[in-house]
């Protein structure tokens, strides 16, 4: 099934996201998460794709593992940073051949040291979208940023360069993390306005161990609000605790947005079951009574 047909006709969907193991070695463990992580029965799962601009040689794989093996929509990612045409080109058919038909379009981060862009090869993601699109029949998403994309010059000009991935065939966004609401509320706001009708799926991170907040902190622009801060501060000596306070706010941001009318969240899982687990389990109810 296709991303863009589900988004229309559930009402809610809540999806979660996996990443591939960097060795090959570690794809059993892997597959063993993919497992724990389909028993909460997400609307989908993604798969991402070799982080910090990287190519990944697992994506495929686990995307086919989570959709053939449990049963669950894969949507799998794939950017084109340091990719070639060709390498572009030999993915699309490895996921063709396993009915895949759901892809994020991402540029990816800009690996340090390379002379970007790559002669004759991709400058954004736009480029790889359209390249997709006329691979035929994939459904196309893209990413979107709410406090706007750190490399772009303000917000107003990187929602004009998202009417440009529509252009070349995005289907859908997700977002990047926000802990504020309202953040996302002021930006589909400003999208509407400017002509992107497509729906937008808000990116949710429970923030659940220390690691990943120093993470957050380093994410230029992304804002942190008071009520957050505290919690963090409270508890940053408590792992425990923690953790039991991040899922808490997450399940809280979703319920909210929920509320307020934007049925489509993607919990930021990263490979933890435990947590997706625990945050499906707090929204059973308001998941079953409008999927
Ligand atoms: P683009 O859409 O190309 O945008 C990059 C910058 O260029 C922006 O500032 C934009 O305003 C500008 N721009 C876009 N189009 C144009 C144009 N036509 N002309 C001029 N300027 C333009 N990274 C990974 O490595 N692997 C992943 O699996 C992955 N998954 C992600 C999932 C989500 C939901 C999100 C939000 C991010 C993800 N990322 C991932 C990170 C992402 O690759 C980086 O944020 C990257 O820096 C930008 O990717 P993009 O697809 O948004 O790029």
């Amino acid at each position: 099934m296709k991303i863009s047909e589900l988004l229309k006709t559930k009402e809610v969907t809540i999806s979660c996201e996996l990443f591939p193991p960097k060795k090959g070695s570690e794809l059993k463990k892997a597959h063993e998460v993919v497992q724990e992580m389909a028993k909460v029965k997400p609307s989908f799962m993604s798969v991402t794709y070799g982080a910090s601009g990287g190519i990944s040689e697992h994506t495929v794989d686990l995307a086919n593992e989570v959709q053939n093996v449990n049963g669950v929509l894969a949507l799998a990612h794939l950017t084109c940073a340091s990719s070639s045409r060709d390498k572009i080109q030999e993915v699309l058919g490895e996921l063709r051949g396993h009915k895949i038909e759901n892809i994020l379009a991402l540029r990816g981060d800009i690996p340090e040291g390379l002379d970007f862009p790559l002669p004759g090869q991709y400058h954004h993601a736009s480029e790889l979208m359209e390249e997709i699109r006329a691979f035929g029949d994939f459904c196309i998403g893209g990413a979107c940023y709410p406090e706007g994309h750190p490399e772009a010059e303000s917000i107003e000009a990187d929602i004009d360069n998202l009417k440009r991935k529509v252009e070349a065939g995005c289907e859908f966004f997700t977002t990047q993390m926000f802990f504020d609401n309202n953040i996302l509320y002021n930006f589909l706001y400003r999208a509407l306005k400017k002509g992107i009708e497509v729906p937008v799926v808000a990116g949710i991170m429970p923030v659940t161990n220390a690691k990943q907040i120093k993470r957050i902190a380093s994410l230029s622009g992304t804002i942190l609000p008071q009520r957050f801060r505290a919690i963090v501060e409270r508890f940053a000596g408590h792992p425990a605790a923690l953790k039991q306070a991040g899922i808490a706010y997450a399940t809280e941001q979703i319920i909210d947005l929920i509320a307020n009318g934007v049925g489509h969240v993607h919990i930021y899982t990263m490979n933890k079951p435990d947590v997706a687990g625990a945050i499906f389990a707090n929204l059973s109810e308001i998941y079953q009574a409008k999927a």
